[in-house]
């Protein structure tokens, strides 16, 4: 019988249990023994693989996080850690990898099928959405919608108390949580790594929207947007009002995964386990324009991600 190992690797992100639950179930639908790395690489080195079965998936759909754990293993970067690791594989006769997660775990996939002829398969799970060949990455849209339902709350708090307030979200250099978010949440400036914006024209904003007739503002700011105390300074210098800032932090990573997630989830798992059917190795999995496509991984590895400027036009165009 044919084997498969899965693993989570880099950040967490929500819907990584769906797509667990979904390469396990399918996987052996397919007559795979499908195999759980723990803690990603750092697992596959200390050979904490075991083998996984429909029931060992069972009640996670809806949990975010990872049952497979994951890590960052500093070490998996040195050859010499990679080939006796991937001994961990051989001795067990595997010879398929899915691995999901980010741009490194991608990294560390591809080497791993530069150097041993394993099959790889990388599925985007990040809450960045930082992969440049995929529109999306699981988790991205369940960490917009608990940025969104802290953008409602704050909202009603600011509107009462004519505040200008600061939401400052994750993204030191993507900054598609900010952008979707602030969209989403109708904000009145979203700040983003990738474009340069001088304080003192956020802070000119204010003014001047309440002039006409606004009473109560909203900044999105992602985390790698520049110094947040200065924009704080700016804003208080020009308009007298201090700016109340919440900071989500780790909130955004966990929660139970979206619709959009679990649905990305199943799709991205059953496109992986086909390609590998198929005698595919070294692929990425990725969507767009709404379709399930793959792509070589190394190719994948080239696209640089670049912000969506017409929806960032649209935030500002919507916020007058
Ligand atoms: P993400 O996958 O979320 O981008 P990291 O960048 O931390 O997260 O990568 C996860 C792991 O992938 C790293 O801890 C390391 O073990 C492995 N990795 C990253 N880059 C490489 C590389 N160039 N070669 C081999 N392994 C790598």
């Amino acid at each position: 019988m044919k084997k498969i190992a899965i693993m989570t690797s880099g950040g967490d992100a929500p819907g990584m249990n769906a797509c667990i639950r979904a390469l396990v179930r399918y996987g052996i639908y397919r007559e795979y023994k499908v195999y759980g790395i723990e803690r990603g690489y750092a697992g596959m080195i200390s050979g904490d693989i075991f083998q996984m079965y429909p029931r060992s998936v069972s009640d996670i759909i809806q949990r975010g996080g990872t049952i497979l754990k994951t890590a960052r293993s500093l070490e998996f970067k040195e050859a010499s850690v990679r080939a006796e690791a991937i001994e961990n594989l051989r001795c067990r006769d595997i010879d398929n990898l899915i691995v999901i997660g980010g741009d490194g775990s991608f990294r560390g996939a591809l080497t791993l099928h530069d150097e041993f002829g394993i099959n790889v398969i990388g599925i985007p799970g990040t809450i960045d959405n930082d992969l440049g060949y995929t529109d999306l990455t699981l988790g991205f849209d369940t960490a917009v919608n608990t940025v969104l339902s802290a953008i409602n709350n704050l909202r009603d708090t600011n509107a009462a108390h004519e505040r200008v307030s600061i939401v400052e979200v994750m993204g030191r250099n993507c900054g598609d949580i900010a952008l979707y978010s602030g969209l989403a949440g109708g904000c009145e400036y979203v700040l983003v790594p990738e474009i340069q914006t001088d304080f003192r024209e956020v802070a000119q904003k204010v003014i001047l929207s309440a002039k006409r007739g606004k009473t109560s503002n909203m900044i999105v700011f992602a985390e790698g947007a520049g110094n947040k105390q200065e924009l704080i300074d700016t804003i208080k210098e020009a308009t007298g009002k201090t700016p109340t800032v919440t900071t989500l932090g780790h909130i955004q990573r966990g929660g139970a995964p979206s619709m959009v997630d679990r649905v990305l989830a199943a799709k991205f798992a059953t496109h992986a386990i086909d390609l590998l059917r198929k005698g595919e190795g070294a692929k990425a999995v990725g969507i767009k324009d709404y379709k399930i496509f793959s792509m070589d991984l190394d190719k994948a590895l080239e696209v640089k991600k670049v912000v969506d400027a017409e929806l960032y036009k649209m935030t500002q165009q919507l916020s007058l």
